[in-house]
């Protein structure tokens, strides 16, 4: 966003307005971290704000100040409905596209408001006046760092919003690992911990949160492990059944593909986690180096991402849809053999 949009927003958010706040759906640590400390901010600054998301996210995540007063849509479609229509402005952080707010695509397309997005995913839809968009940023934690750095008001950041971006930032780096992972990012960071964040609770409160059930489930993830070695690729499967027979609660198989990631001389993971009530089965793709699972998110499972995290879904079984990672192989095989590591 260029300074005169700065300017812009200043004047627009200098009197009280009616705010919605809206991450993607199935929140994760950065959508929840920057959504909550964004809300701080714009609390502070004395607007009507509400958080909608559009379901559940998960428990891991609760205990960040502000996230018992995110609205879920699922439960509450008439009262989001209404707040939606009323708002003056609505903030779209970490996604771009309606779509990724599931059910609420349609209130979001009819809305009346000015839209603002922080976002760093690829190819962002064009809806927003106010489009803070930049694929080079490690989460939008810190871009919403950067925002309110931008805003002239980075005092305002308490030791709650400091924890909150914090554990976007640790969450979307996979704990400062992923090359997304600047000098900039690590200041960021600093300044964070300078302001509040503790950085050992809070790594306590996102990792060292497993249940028996998950270890267990998490044993039979990497039982199903299948290592396509000629391929550089391994896959992971789970299927309802599986789940159910481990007690499977939101977020549990968060982070399991990165195990098959972490196989040495191995550039792409896949895990596939059958949702028998949605239908579908949803998929998490990831990558070493520059081979790019964004494109091919996009052009095979119907989802996206960044070069190195991307999803997507499936509509057909779990044998179908192994069969077709297979058979979608061989068209990759060139950036499979060639990515360095
Ligand atoms: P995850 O695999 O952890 O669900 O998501 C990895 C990355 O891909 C995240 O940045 C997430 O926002 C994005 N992503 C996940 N699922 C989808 C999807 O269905 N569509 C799109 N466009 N992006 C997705
Ligand atoms: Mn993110």
């Amino acid at each position: 966003m260029e300074k005169d949009q700065y300017e812009s927003l200043k004047k627009e958010l200098s009197t009280t307005k009616k705010i919605i706040i809206v991450p993607h759906k199935s929140p994760d640590g950065d959508a929840v971290g920057s959504i909550t400390a964004l809300y701080g901010y714009l609390k502070k600054k004395n607007h009507e704000v509400s958080m909608i998301s559009p379901n559940d996210f998960p428990s891991f995540l609760q205990w960040m100040k502000h996230s018992d007063e995110i609205l879920n849509y699922e439960m509450n479609r008439d009262q989001s409905d209404d707040l939606i229509a009323a708002a003056d402005l609505i903030f779209i952080l970490d996604h771009n596209a309606f779509h990724r707010a599931g059910d609420m695509e349609t209130p979001l397309s009819k809305a009346d408001a000015t839209f603002v997005m922080i976002d760093h995913h690829q190819q962002p839809d064009d809806f927003a006046t106010y489009m803070y968009s930049d694929t080079g940023m490690s989460s939008t934690c810190e871009m919403v760092y950067h925002f309110i750095e931008n805003m002239g008001e980075l005092d305002s950041i308490d030791e709650n919003m400091a924890s909150s971006l914090y554990t976007g930032i640790l969450t979307d780096t996979g704990s400062f690992k992923y090359r997304s992972t600047t000098s900039t990012t690590l200041r960021v960071a600093a300044d964070l911990v300078d302001l509040g964040a503790d950085s050992e609770g809070i790594n306590r409160k996102i990792y060292d949160v497993n249940t028996p059930t998950r270890m267990k489930l998490l044993g039979v993830a990497l039982n199903n492990m299948v290592i396509l070695a000629k391929h550089r690729t391994a896959y992971i499967t789970l299927t309802q059944k599986e789940l159910d027979d481990n007690n499977f609660q939101k977020g549990d198989t968060e982070g399991f593909v990165n195990y098959a990631l972490s196989l040495d001389n191995i550039v792409f993971a896949q895990i596939f986690i059958e949702k028998a009530d949605e239908g579908i089965i949803k998929t998490s793709l990831r990558s070493k180096g520059n081979f790019d699972v964004n494109t091919m998110a996009r052009e095979n499972w119907n989802g996206g991402g960044h070069k190195n995290a991307a999803g997507g879904r499936s509509d057909e079984s779990m044998k179908d849809t192994v069969d077709k990672l297979i058979s979608i192989l061989p068209r990759y095989e060139d950036d499979l053999q060639s990515t360095q590591i």
